[in-house]
């Protein structure tokens, strides 16, 4: 039975290690690890997480992008797991928006990103995956990528004024 993980917090080394490639995707303790993963962003209605934000330092995060409270436009997918995640290219374009962090809970952050990018990672049947991502899962995929590099978005902000509290996001953003 998968597990209802604890969150990492801000300030948890875990979460500023670059993670470790995975050897074996098939292995049970990994498929064990990426179902924990699936039922704990579902619980706490992410669009994505990370290993390294269930104390988990390996390289390997869910994509679970869904109209949330939080993220109300972003587009549904099925949840899937991505194993080893590499960035081909990255297109010139930036597009900045408001991000949050499971692991950083109250804040919001205004983060450049680029607009689209390539991707290859394994899925969790061990079969290699290349993918051309844009937009809103362009930012999910960066910034789940960024956590197995031990990257937080506040590292991103070009500015502390581009940061703001959840509850005055809400307020300001009504
Ligand atoms: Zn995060």
């Amino acid at each position: 039975m998968p597990i209802l993980r604890q969150i990492s917090q801000l300030g948890h080394p875990v979460l500023r290690g670059v993670a470790q490639k995975i050897i074996d995707p098939a292995a049970p303790e990994i498929q064990a690890i990426i179902d924990d993963l699936l039922v704990t962003v579902a619980d706490v209605h992410g669009v994505g997480i990370a290993a390294p934000q269930v104390y988990e330092p390996l390289s390997l995060f869910i994509m679970a992008s869904r109209p949330t409270l939080r993220y109300p436009t972003a587009p549904v997918m099925e949840p899937q797991a991505v194993i080893n995640p590499e960035i081909l290219w990255v297109s010139d374009e930036k597009e900045d928006g408001w991000e949050g962090c499971l692991s950083i809970p109250g804040l919001r952050g205004l983060v450049p990103r680029h607009r689209r990018i390539g991707v290859r990672y394994l899925t969790r049947e061990g079969a290699v995956k290349e993918a051309e991502c844009g937009d809103f899962l362009a930012r999910v995929f960066q910034h789940e990528y960024d956590h197995v590099q031990g990257i937080l978005f506040v590292d991103r902000v070009e500015s502390t004024l581009n940061l703001m509290t959840e509850k005055e996001y809400e307020r300001s953003m009504r």
